[in-house]
């Protein structure tokens, strides 16, 4: 039998309905089929990658001084000692910002974290699952299986547009892995895959136009903050989504407009640090420096 192929995320919602199963068995078995991997195995690496997604979160908030540019120095810490000190509320959404700064900035100081889709916006996936780990009580191996189904829409987002931020700012990027993340944040929470597919089209739909404007071309300024207000834009997609709030845009055709978007931008708002936050008189003053 040929196994079942895939370019659009409408695909995988029909296959899952069809069988009536989740996007995340859909990803795996495609996964199965095209890599001659066993499910076992697949499974396994996708395993090893939540468990340096967590590690990358611990290690993020005990990290000392600043970033490899010294342009953010120990953001991830300062929120957690205001949740601590009561100085912010202690809720889902405050967790949410420290871990994916947590994250960003350990990537930022040369850490090891897991690229969801890339590294500028590995933040945002581990922040949104674990937070749902500790807010639902999820083992481990339900936020492994979440983890397929942002594989999935990534791979949709890869194919039929970009996931560079050189190729599409930081939409692709940061954006992609809001879709990602609130897409497995609403199969976590059980909504079927038609809800799913919707969160990942809110996520990406608020995220449209974003540019990549790294101050001195490091991924600090505005990357790792970033990371926090992409991660809680899947929070707000995937309650809409969850509350039966549709995308009037279905998410593949979001997907073309940001590849289009991102083809629009000008050269100096896709990576080149030239434009943008990068070319003000302070972003061209710390790259001096
Ligand atoms: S601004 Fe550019 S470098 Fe920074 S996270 Fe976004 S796409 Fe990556």
């Amino acid at each position: 039998m040929t196994p079942f192929q895939f370019s659009t995320v409408q695909e995988l919602v029909e296959k899952a309905s069809y069988e009536g199963t989740t996007i995340s068995q859909i990803v795996a078995q495609w996964e199965v089929e095209t890599s001659n991997l066993s499910r076992e195995k697949i499974f396994e690496k996708m395993s090893n990658n939540w468990k340096v997604m967590k590690k990358s979160i611990e290690e993020g908030l005990q990290k000392e001084g600043q970033t490899m540019g010294g342009l953010v120095n120990k953001a991830a810490a300062h929120m957690y000692n205001a949740i601590l000190t009561g100085i912010v509320p202690q809720d889902r959404l405050s967790k949410t910002i420290y871990k994916a700064l947590a994250v960003a900035e350990f990537n930022a100081s040369m850490g090891c974290i897991v690229a969801a889709p890339t590294g500028g916006s590995c933040g945002i996936i581990p922040a949104v699952l674990s937070t749902a780990q500790e807010e639902y009580n999820f083992n481990d191996e339900q936020i492994v299986w979440s983890l397929f189904t942002a594989a999935g829409i990534g791979l949709v987002i890869a194919e039929k547009a970009s996931v560079s931020g050189a190729e599409g700012g930081c939409q692709a990027e940061c954006g992609s892995a809001a879709a990602m993340a609130a897409a497995a944040l609403v199969e976590l929470l059980g909504g079927p895959p038609q809800k799913v597919a919707t969160a990942a089209a809110l996520a990406l739909k608020n995220a449209l136009g974003l540019v990549c404007d790294p101050v001195g071309g490091l991924v600090e300024v505005p990357c790792i903050k970033r990371n926090s207000f992409l991660a809680v834009n899947s929070l707000v997609a995937a309650d809409l989504a969850m509350a039966g709030i549709p995308s009037l845009i279905p998410i593949d055709e979001v997907i073309t407009a940001m590849g289009e978007i991102g083809r629009a931008l000008p050269e100096s708002l896709r990576e080149r640090a030239q434009g943008g936050l990068a070319a003000t008189p302070t972003g061209k003053k710390y790259k001096n420096e």
